[in-house]
């Protein structure tokens, strides 16, 4: 999945609610993250002007746009110009604001899905999620040895052995 622009992120946290604004300039056009279906185009309190783009990884919400590309159940490519940024709805300037729903019913941090742009953190995590998954075959590999000290021996004391 691609970031529905290069341009910065102006905001990441909206409280428990999961979703990422970018700023409108210098492209204030909106790129279809993936392939997908719009499945709503209208206005909508808040939110302004929105489309809802079902993709394979779920559902996208774009709010605040100024001018729509795309129609009602029109079938999109991946990077193809969805809209325009604009400050519809309750912004306070114009840029875009991006939300995406799993197919499973999740939340999630919408730029934490696109591929190649993993934050460092995320990076460590899974640096360290590898290392612990090497531990864990590690200590399997040692209580294995253990196992097969353990039969023909008989532990007298800690770290003492006598052969029966
Ligand atoms: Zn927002």
């Amino acid at each position: 999945m691609k970031a529905p622009t290069s341009n910065a992120i102006s905001q990441t946290s909206h409280g428990l609610y999961k979703a990422v604004d970018y700023r409108a300039i210098p492209d204030p056009k909106i790129y279809a993250p993936e392939a997908g279906k719009i499945t709503f185009r209208g206005s909508e309190g808040n939110c302004g002007n929105k489309l809802w783009l079902e993709g394979a990884t779920g559902r996208h919400t774009f709010c605040h746009l100024s001018f729509f590309n795309v129609a009602l159940n029109q079938n999109v490519s991946q990077g193809q110009v969805l809209g325009t940024m604009g400050n519809t709805g309750l912004s306070t300037g114009p840029h875009l604001h991006w939300a995406l729903r799993l197919t499973n019913g999740e939340w999630v941090y919408p730029p934490s899905k696109v591929g190649g742009s993993m934050t460092e953190d995320q990076k460590r995590v899974e640096e360290l999620e590898h290392l612990v998954d090497e531990l864990r075959a590690e200590v399997e590999r040692l209580e294995h040895i253990i196992d097969k000290l353990n039969a023909p021996l008989k532990i007298l004391a800690p770290g003492k052995y006598e052969v029966k």
